[in-house]
């Protein structure tokens, strides 16, 4: 399968260049050249593949001649060692967690596909990948836990110190060996400034590999697929004939994954964007306006997103067409107090405890499903397991929760970060200095 740029459709690059390079020289997205149908006899086949299988025949399509079959299964073996369950929530209601990853957030999914699918494309190289990403908190955990232990790729996570929550950065900076987790002083714009200019830096880029592992690598979209396709393989036959997802969304790569997962030919009804206040694509999707605009906090916080980095791929996806683009998605955000009422009705209700970001899907989900005419069943997605956002969870429910174990066993662990002044060349001396 080859990929080209959203700002430049006649351009054709391989899997490789895409997931190595991250993004095409014009700082457009890459998207798939065909998004292959799959046949009725696959569908079928759908409810009995498990998650592994499916995942195999979902990437084979494309990564198709790059890599061997028997390379590619093993891939997904390893890249997956957790179920993602859906669970019964309420009448025609589920919960799809996705949150059973090692840092207990679906995109645990995505950086551990792109970090096994890059130490494959590097296997010829002679020097090892360095891999510099810079975080605010979420990425940075399942980035660092990604990589963590693959050969021959050494990963820089760039922090802004006391900037992250205490359990986001025991995530990023217990792991050691090829991960270095370095604590900036400074704050996220900072941090990003400076892999900015190591990535740009000629200099560098002579004497060693270095490339980055943001979210709008396709790598990280493309494992996401496969989960809509295992979601609706476990609802019964009849409740598969009307479905509605609703997807939690900040950078939009979940739901970019579910509308191509619809393209790809698996019948989802409609997609629900469901926002907390950081709503521009709901206003897109209202007034046929997008309107980017500074971020605001809010307790769903990996959905604080102003500008969504891959907003532009379902553009590209629907030809810029807001009838087209509605016809597949309805969209809303939310206030922190609904959400907080949410999380409190539903465990009161039905004893199912959600994350914000799970609450903030519900809400969408449950408001949608009022606006359907037949009975329609319901997916959210769960992203992220409520133990991550304790003390906001304990505060609405007013009751502890368990920790799970991989969780509490890694806040126990010593910090290994090392600090690093917001300065350029000490930022070189550091990457340059492993060797
Ligand atoms: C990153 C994240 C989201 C938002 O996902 P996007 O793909 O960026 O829209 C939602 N929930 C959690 C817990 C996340 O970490």
């Amino acid at each position: 399968m080859k990929f080209y740029s959203t700002k430049d459709k006649s351009l054709r690059v391989s899997l490789k260049e895409a997931v190595l390079t991250g993004m095409p020289p014009d700082h457009g997205l890459y998207m798939p050249e065909t998004v292959p149908t799959l046949t009725p006899e696959f569908l079928k086949r759908v409810p009995d593949l498990s998650f592994h299988d499916l995942a195999f025949e979902l990437a084979r399509v494309f990564v198709d001649e790059e890599i061997s079959d028997e390379k590619l299964k093993d891939l997904v073996n390893d890249a997956f060692p957790f179920d993602a369950p859906l669970v019964p929530v309420s009448d025609h209601i589920y919960a799809l967690e996705l949150f059973h990853g090692p840092t207990l957030a679906f995109k645990d999914f995505g950086a551990r596909f792109m970090s096994r699918l890059m130490a494959l494309f590097i296997q010829n190289f002679s020097k090892e990948l360095k891999i510099l990403v810079a975080t605010s908190g979420d990425t940075g955990s399942a980035v660092a836990s990604g990589f963590y232990n693959v050969p021959g790729i050494r990963v820089y996570v760039l922090y802004p110190a006391g900037k992250v929550s205490e359990i986001q950065e025991k995530q990023m900076a217990t792991l050691g060996k090829n991960v270095i987790a370095l604590k900036v002083h400074g704050v996220f714009d900072d941090c990003q400034s400076l892999v900015k200019k190591a990535l740009a830096d000629e200099k560098l880029r002579k004497s060693f590999v270095i490339s980055s592992a943001n979210s709008i690598n396709i790598a990280r979209l493309i494992p996401q697929i496969f989960y809509y396709f295992y979601a609706w393989g476990q609802l019964d036959e009849k409740e598969r004939k009307h479905c509605v997802v609703s997807v939690p969304s900040g950078n939009f790569g979940n739901l970019t994954a579910g509308l191509l997962a619809k393209r790809m030919g698996l019948p989802i009804r409609r997609f629900v964007d469901a926002a907390n206040v950081n709503d521009v694509v709901p206003e897109y999707l209202n007034t046929a306006r997008f309107n980017p605009r500074p971020s605001v906090q809010t307790i769903s916080s990996a959905m604080d997103v102003g500008n969504p980095s891959n907003f532009e791929r379902i553009l590209d996806l629907y030809g810029y067409s807001h009838q087209a683009i509605t016809r597949d998605i309805w969209g809303k955000g939310y206030s922190d107090e609904q959400t907080k009422y949410k999380i409190r009705e539903t465990m009161e209700k039905t004893g199912y405890l959600c994350d914000p970001h799970g609450a903030v899907g519900l809400l969408g989900l449950e408001e949608y499903l009022n606006l359907e005419k037949k009975p329609v069943t319901g997916i959210f997605l769960e992203t992220a397991h409520p133990a991550k956002f304790k003390p906001i969870v304990e505060n609405v429910i007013g009751k502890e929760i368990p920790m799970p174990e991989r969780l509490s066993e890694c806040l126990e662990k010593p910090l290994l970060s090392v600090p690093l002044k917001n300065d350029y060349k000490a930022f070189v001396r550091v990457v340059t200095s492993d060797e």
